[in-house]
């Protein structure tokens, strides 16, 4: 049976950051993605410059769309909006992840790609793990298998059925136009409205797709998805005077219970779990992949302090992640799910937003002084 230190099942953001630095330590590592890559992926694509210390490069700017992000637009429920100036980085997942993938790679990680997690045994010392290859199943083993397989986590299925709903939890979609308008390519348009977003806010931004820049309008819902998210379109088509058609349209909903108060998981025994697939994805601050990366650092730096001390794997990356972890269970606890009217949103928004900016200002600051692994997530 062919062994590995460590199986990563997932090749996304969390995946590929875990990889690297299990690989750049000489820990032996797989990882694999069930999918042929590059391949696409539902998501914005938008991080904070403290994003590329977690993951620890430099992104090359062709792996970056046209249209780096330079402003912040958020629009509240009576019409008024507040801007900012604040760079985020703006790209697409089928190249980033892509790239990423590659860096693992570079660093002595293994990748497979159209294979996926077929099953897994723990056994003494060790977890079994049974891989999917062409319809053909493979035993292998490892030390460690990590569950990076996102919002719809494979490992974490089997292991917790309960923290699963039986049909989809909500939604998004986003839809890619190709034409003009008076939207600043530069800037990330906010909207909170419970008429088209009941989870977050609706969102409008540039993004290059195969060369071309396209505008994304986008929303979601836990009920009636399409409605809500067709309705922001038209609201925005004619606010801006957006022309041309939609080229393009991706979708995407989850299973995990997103209101469940054990959410956050972050494994037992000799299996973790890391970024969407420990429930690290934060609707309240609406992004997910800075929290994949930190979590997958992370669960590559417990692994090897394990290597060389009696501590316990599972309890250190416990440890590492705790302020990472309370701050996502705290947000939880802010969500606008439960708020039926636009003027709870609004009243909910002034209390909110004052001290959400006062502590992203400073936090801002204080984050290019603080190691990589101890960044606070903003906003
Ligand atoms: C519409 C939308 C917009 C978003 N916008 C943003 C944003 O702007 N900024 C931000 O920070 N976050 C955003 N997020 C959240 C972000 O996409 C996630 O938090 C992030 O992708 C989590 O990374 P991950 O590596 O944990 O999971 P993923 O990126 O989902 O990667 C998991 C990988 O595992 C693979 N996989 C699944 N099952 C198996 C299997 N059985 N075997 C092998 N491989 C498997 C999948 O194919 C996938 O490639 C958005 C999410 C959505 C839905």
């Amino acid at each position: 049976m062919l062994a590995f230190d460590v199986i990563i099942i997932g090749g996304g953001i969390a995946g590929s950051v875990c990889a690297k630095f299990l690989a750049q330590s000489n820990v032996r590592t797989l990882f694999v993605e069930k999918c042929k890559t590059p391949r696409p992926k539902a998501c914005s694509g938008i991080q904070f410059d403290y994003f590329a210390r977690i993951v620890g490069e430099k992104f090359p700017r062709d792996k970056l769309c046209h249209h780096q992000l330079r402003r912040l637009e958020v629009h509240r429920p009576d019409g008024s909006s507040v801007r900012v100036p604040y760079f985020m980085y703006s790209f697409t997942r089928d190249v980033f992840d892509d790239y990423l993938n590659q860096v693992a790679q570079d660093k002595g990680a293994i990748f497979r790609d159209e294979c996926s997690y077929a099953g897994h045994e723990e056994v003494d010392g060790g977890v079994n793990v049974d891989l999917n290859v062409n319809g053909e199943v493979e035993k292998l083993s490892c030390s460690y298998l990590i569950d990076a397989s996102g919002l719809r986590p494979v490992v974490r299925r089997k292991l917790r059925p309960d923290d699963f709903q039986p049909t989809s939890s909500g939604g998004t979609i986003n839809y890619y136009v190709e034409g003009d308008s008076d939207l600043d390519p530069q800037t990330l348009y906010q909207f909170w409205n419970l008429e088209w977003n009941n989870q977050m806010f609706a969102w409008v931004y540039n993004k290059t797709v195969d060369g071309r820049d396209l505008w994304v309008v986008g929303s979601g819902y836990d009920h009636d998805l399409k409605m809500h998210c067709e309705s922001f379109l038209v609201f925005i088509r004619a606010k801006y005077n957006l022309n041309g058609n939609v080229v393009k349209t991706e979708g995407y909903s989850a299973s995990i219970d997103f209101d469940s108060p054990d959410r956050v998981w972050l494994g037992q025994g000799r299996v973790m779990m890391v970024g969407d697939a420990a429930g690290l994805v934060d609707v309240t601050r609406g992004v997910g992949m800075d929290a994949a990366a930190l979590s997958g650092r992370l669960a590559a730096k417990a692994i090897i302090s394990a290597r060389t001390s009696n501590k316990s794997a599972m309890d250190e990356y416990v440890r590492y992640t705790r302020k990472m972890v309370d701050q996502t269970r705290r947000n939880q606890s802010q969500g606008i799910s439960t708020l039926s009217t636009n003027e709870a949103l609004t009243a909910h928004l002034g209390a909110t937003m004052r001290t959400a900016g006062l502590r992203m200002a400073v936090n801002f600051v204080l984050n290019r002084f603080r190691q990589p692994e101890n960044v606070t997530l903003l906003p």
